[in-house]
């Protein structure tokens, strides 16, 4: 079974972290969405840019 949410498939170029969304167009940036069943994106990413954007938008 592929799971129901998507992510915003250029979250990387538009957001500072993924984008997850039932919707198959990012409900932000308007782009397509595509299934995370694939894993478009690695959790462990190394990108610190990424983990240091998370950070300061946690609450
Ligand atoms: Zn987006």
């Amino acid at each position: 079974m592929k799971s129901d949410i998507r992510v915003c498939s250029a979250w990387r170029d538009a957001h500072d972290r993924p984008v997850y969304t039932l919707s198959e167009t990012c409900p932000d940036c308007g782009s397509e969405t595509e299934n995370t069943a694939p894993a478009p994106f690695d959790p462990n990413d190394p990108h610190g840019e990424y983990r240091r954007a998370l950070k300061r938008r946690r609450r």
